[in-house]
């Protein structure tokens, strides 16, 4: 197989409209090759490739239509990324937890290293990736024909989702692997936003204590602000927020306009995830908590006193 300098980019979408994650991805695309093409693979999902085609920046949408690609199982999606993968010099996944289950599954196909989670183009086959929680920034140098990355979502701008006006071209679909079926969805519905697009996040530690004191304390300090709500690891093991709520290295990156960080003592795993928010407000009843270190503003109180007191002064 040929390198090109044309880049593929697999969207992601609910049919109807494109996630934000891809926009970004497309920005790191723009980085990597001149020619950005967007896979839009689903079943009916002819609203979600029109929106694919706005993307400023966009030069062509491929548009896979098929029963067996509706629900994204991650087997039939990666065999029909790699049946369109020949002319292109790059592959480019959001590094989400659908991105992080279709890249190397398209690496291993290909016989190609994946490059995870890139948070720098620093030439069409060297990029930058934290390891180490984030401690230490490396640069990967690839020489393999077809370079597969997921992308870091936070580290790069969202490119604007209207002002292209991309060719649509429909792309004959791969067949069902059999290897997976479709079972069942059950989405979490909640009017906040989602974690990991949200503007403001307000986030809680072990300190709560519970999740009653989660919905109490917290809760309404979010339903003012219009934010997400997130937990530390410690939070969530213990039962007292849910999995997805996670941000830190085994959970989501983040990167919102505020962070709240309440009761959570700043570990490097929770800080992996977070650090990069632009402006970080931290309440914890210990002055030598780690997480001042990278707060912005910091108070040194008992969040079950402070949050109220914000509250009511918002
Ligand atoms: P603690 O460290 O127990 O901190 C609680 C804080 O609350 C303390 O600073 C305390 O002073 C403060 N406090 C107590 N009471 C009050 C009060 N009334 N008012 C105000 N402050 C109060 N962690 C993550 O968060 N995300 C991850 O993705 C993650 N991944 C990990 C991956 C690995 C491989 C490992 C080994 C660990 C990971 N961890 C992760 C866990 C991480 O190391 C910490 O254990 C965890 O972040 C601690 O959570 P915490 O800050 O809520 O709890």
């Amino acid at each position: 197989m040929t390198a090109g300098n044309k880049v593929l980019v697999i969207a992601e979408h609910d049919h109807g409209s494109i996630r934000c994650a891809t926009l970004n991805t497309v920005t790191a695309a723009l980085l990597c090759g001149a020619e950005v093409h967007v896979l839009v693979a689903g079943h009916r999902a002819e609203p979600a490739a029109s929106a694919a085609a706005r993307i400023t920046g966009v030069a062509k949408v491929l548009h896979a239509d098929a029963p067996q690609l509706a629900e994204g199982l991650a087997e039939n999606l990666a065999a029909q990324v790699v049946a369109l993968a020949g002319p292109y010099g790059h592959l480019l996944f959001a590094a989400t937890s659908a991105g992080k289950n279709v890249a190397p599954r398209v690496a291993a196909l290909l016989d190609v290293a994946q490059i995870s989670d890139m948070t720098h183009v620093v030439s069409p086959d060297t990029f930058e990736r934290p390891i180490y929680a984030g401690n230490v920034i490396v640069a990967v140098q690839s020489s393999d024909p077809i370079k597969v990355l997921t992308v870091r979502t936070t580290a790069f701008d969202p490119a604007a989702p209207e002002g292209g006006s991309a060719q649509i071209e429909c792309v004959a679909a791969v067949a069902d692997s059999g290897l997976s079926s479709f079972v069942e969805r059950i989405v979490a519905k909640s009017e906040r936003p989602e974690l990991g697009e949200a503007q403001i996040i307000v986030s809680g530690g072990r300190a709560l204590g519970s999740s009653e004191s989660f919905n109490t304390v917290l809760t309404p300090l979010a339903d003012k602000l219009g934010a997400a709500l997130g937990a530390s690891r410690a939070a969530v093991d213990a039962g007292y927020a849910p999995n997805d709520w996670q941000v830190g290295q085994t959970g989501k990156i983040v990167a919102p306009q505020v962070y709240f960080a309440c009761g959570i003592s700043g570990a490097i795993q929770h800080l992996a995830g977070m650090k990069d928010s632009k402006i970080i407000v931290a309440i914890n009843k210990d002055a030598e908590a780690p997480i001042f270190s990278v707060a912005d503003y910091g108070l040194e109180a008992d969040l079950f006193q402070a949050v109220p007191e914000l509250i009511a002064a918002l």
